[in-house]
């Protein structure tokens, strides 16, 4: 009994972590791999709209998304509880009465629950009246993915730089990353590091899980046999053992993908959030419609061409558009300067981009904004 709704828990989260990694890959991750961007916008686009459009699954998601994090804690909890019960006494005997081992098993169990319930108490640096010019005044705009004077409609207040309105939680997070599904919370300047803590102590919580059951397996292996995957479905040895490695190592692989990503955005020096930003203005440049205003007095530094047709005589003329509020600015009569940017990389910059090194320092060690 408790070993098939094991399995029907695996499918389920397996699923779940399927359906979230979509939904957290940008698509600028994929630029070097142009088949690969092709194959997983395509299935991006299919989960969004599968989740998104329907507002009836949408309403449901919603409403049992607080089951996910209970639902995570509870499969973390049986499965521990059945790795105790079956798995531990089939270990080999120096594992079993190791004291290194005693200790790493403890300090692993402790930790993912630690951090676990650290990230979801956490407040992720939720804006409010009180510190909102605080956090307006810290981060700086960059006007190209975040513009002066940014008001958020729904909370009606400014919309500081790197910060979004989430609209899952229903307000807006300073240092915005994503909202994650898997707690059930907004991850931003607050718990950013929290959140990478949650990501490592998983990967050596489940890793070392793997490990171990792998070690319960081939002590029941007679004398000489050598290792197969075809092991896992051999009925003569332990169930439980076999199902906990399998779903051990699905798990650390995945959450080992998941944290390469972010370890890619801090090298970037942007949040998950702002990867999507600069994928947008990657797809502009790509078409060759982004320009850099060379005029100093410019309110708005970079602006976007567009074709605007005229109803009445049902003519059509360049015009460019605000990348602010997709106001049009000006046409092709007004005699700017203008230079069209063709590449991203060597054109635009990331104010934000420090260096691996402190833009992780930046996330680790930060400052009360209230
Ligand atoms: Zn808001
Ligand atoms: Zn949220």
């Amino acid at each position: 009994m408790s070993n098939s709704f094991l399995l029907i828990s695996i499918v389920a989260f397996v699923a779940l972590s399927v359906v979230s990694l979509f939904k957290n890959i940008p698509g600028s991750y994929w630029q070097k791999w142009e088949f690969l961007k092709l194959r997983t916008l395509k299935v991006n686009r299919f989960v969004i709209e599968r989740i998104g459009t329907s507002s009836k699954i949408d309403h449901a998601i919603k409403g049992s998304r607080k089951l996910i994090p209970i639902g995570y804690v509870f499969v973390i909890s049986l499965c521990l509880y059945l790795f105790f019960k079956h798995v531990f006494r089939l270990l080999p005997f120096g594992i079993k009465h190791s004291y290194f081992h005693q200790v790493l098993i403890s300090a692993s169990i402790a930790s993912i629950y630690f951090i676990t319930i650290v990230v979801v108490l956490l407040n992720p640096g939720v804006i409010k009246k009180h510190n909102v010019s605080r956090v307006n005044s810290y981060f700086r705009n960059n006007n190209l993915i975040f513009f002066n004077d940014k008001v958020c409609s729904t909370c009606n207040m400014i919309k500081p730089a790197r910060s979004k309105h989430c609209s899952v939680c229903d307000h807006c997070v300073m240092l915005f990353d994503h909202h994650c599904l898997w707690l059930d919370k907004c991850i931003g300047y607050y718990n950013y590091k929290w959140f990478l803590a949650y990501l490592f102590s998983n990967i050596e919580f489940l890793s070392y899980g793997a490990y171990l059951c792998y070690q319960a397996i081939v002590n029941q292996w007679p004398n000489g046999r050598k290792w197969s995957w075809s092991i896992i479905i051999d009925s003569t040895l332990d169930k439980t053992s076999r199902t906990l490695f399998l779903l051990a190592v699905i798990y650390t692989v995945i959450t080992i993908v998941f944290t390469s990503f972010h370890i890619r955005y801090l090298y970037l020096g942007v949040t998950t959030n702002e990867c999507e930003k600069w994928s947008d203005i990657e797809y502009l440049v790509g078409r060759g419609l982004l320009y850099e205003v060379l005029d100093n007095q410019a309110d708005e530094k970079f602006v976007e061409q567009c074709i605007s047709r005229n109803t009445e005589d049902n003519s059509y003329e360049t015009v460019y558009i605000s990348l602010k509020d997709e106001r049009i600015l000006f046409d092709q009569s007004t005699e700017l300067p203008l230079r069209k940017i063709v590449s991203v990389t060597d054109e635009l910059d990331n104010i934000y981009d420090k260096g691996f090194i402190n833009n992780a320092k930046e996330r680790i060690f930060i400052t009360d904004l209230g």
